[in-house]
Order: C-alpha cells, then sequence, then structure tokens
C-alpha cells in the first residue's frame, strides 16, 4: 500500500526550519510549530511581528558587539563607563547578566560563541580580532575573561589569554566556585576544585 504523507508541506518546512537553530531538535520545533498553530491566530501573528521587528531593529553594536538598536550601544556610547576595562562575554545576554550585578563599570566585548571543535567553531567565527585591536588602539589596562566554565569556555579564554599576555595589560579570569545554597557533597570535582583554588580570605 502506498503510504500517503498527511504532513502539510508547509507544517514540514517550518519544523525542518526550526529544527535548524542551535538546540532545536526535530521534537522541539515540532512542538514551536504545533504551538503557534495553536495559539489563537491574532496573537500567532502579533508574535511573529515582534520577531520581525527584532531583526529589524537589531544589530550587533559595531564596536562591542552587544545586540543594540544603535549604530554604538548605550554603553559604549556612555560617559560614565570605565573605558580601561573590557569585560569579554560568549552572548549578548552573559552581559546582560553581569550588567544586572551593578558589579561592573567598564566596557564589554562580545565574541558571539565559543571555540569548539566539535561544532566546527574555530577563532575566525567568533569577534576575537576585533577584541585584540580594542585593546591595542584603546588604552586599555585590563581584559576580564568573562567566557563560561565550560570545557570550551576555558579552553576560549586561554586562546584569548594567549593572545592579550605581550600586551602589557592585566588580563583577568571570572572567578569559579560553587553556586549559592550548593551542597559539597553533590559538586562536581572541577568545581569544587575550583573553588579551594580560588578561595577568599574572609
Ligand atoms: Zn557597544
Amino acid at each position: 500500500m502506498k503510504e500517503i504523507d498527511i504532513i502539510p508541506s508547509t507544517l514540514k518546512e517550518a519544523v525542518e526550519r526550526i529544527s535548524e537553530l542551535p538546540g532545536y531538535g526535530e521534537k522541539s520545533a515540532r512542538r514551536l510549530a504545533v504551538n503557534l498553530l495553536d495559539m489563537p491566530r491574532g496573537e500567532a501573528i502579533q508574535l511573529i511581528k515582534t520577531l520581525l521587528d527584532m531583526l529589524e531593529r537589531i544589530h550587533p553594536c559595531s564596536e562591542c558587539g552587544l545586540y543594540t538598536e544603535e549604530e554604538i550601544c548605550s554603553i559604549c556610547s556612555s560617559e560614565e563607563r570605565d573605558r580601561s576595562v573590557i569585560c569579554v562575554v560568549e552572548e549578548t545576554f552573559d552581559a546582560f547578566a553581569i550588567e544586572k550585578t551593578g558589579k561592573f563599570n567598564g566596557l564589554y566585548h562580545v565574541i558571539g560563541g565559543r571555540l569548539s571543535p566539535l561544532e566546527g567553531i574555530t577563532a575566525e567565527d567568533l569577534n576575537i580580532d576585533k577584541l585584540v585591536k580594542r585593546v591595542e588602539t584603546n588604552n586599555i589596562k585590563e581584559v576580564i575573561l568573562a567566557t563560561n566554565p565550560t570545557v570550551e569556555g576555558e579552553a576560549t579564554a586561554s586562546y584569548i589569554y594567549n593572545l592579550l599576555k605581550d600586551k602589557n595589560i592585566l588580563v583577568s579570569r571570572i572567578a569559579y566556585g560553587l553556586p549559592f545554597g550548593a551542597v559539597l557533597e553533590n559538586a562536581d570535582d572541577f568545581t569544587l576544585s575550583k573553588a579551594l583554588e580560588h578561595k577568599t580570605i574572609i
């Protein structure tokens, strides 16, 4: 018996396209497509319009790479920031998270990911050359490497460290530790040994 394909072709194409997004498998792509179809049509269209609006207006800041609606983001154009310190992050939302703490008053640099041989992401795919140029031309005194404490984030931090170590600036790495509320017994070896290594005097 001939198998009949009952999935409408536009739904199939939508699922295919959504599943090309990082982090979306076919199952989650299907769920998203069906959620949109199940929503009141007006709401779904409004959601898509918001996404279109975002795509039209947002682009990376030409200085630091943070997503912004301006040519230069509000941090790069602020007079109140310490322009001698750059905090390097993987993604815009990492910078937003640091910004929320209110503990950092320098500038950011978004590299747009992390080195990952498995995913075929090399230094050329990341916004690293621009960082080196900023350090060389903008009288930078300190670079804080705030890539994620993961294997890839570590590799990325040490790659950048090697590029900057002879530039006569201070290069630091964010401290590792246990999340607040953690139980030592449940911490992995890496986290626990890094927490001991970077202990502070109280
Ligand atoms: Zn900027």
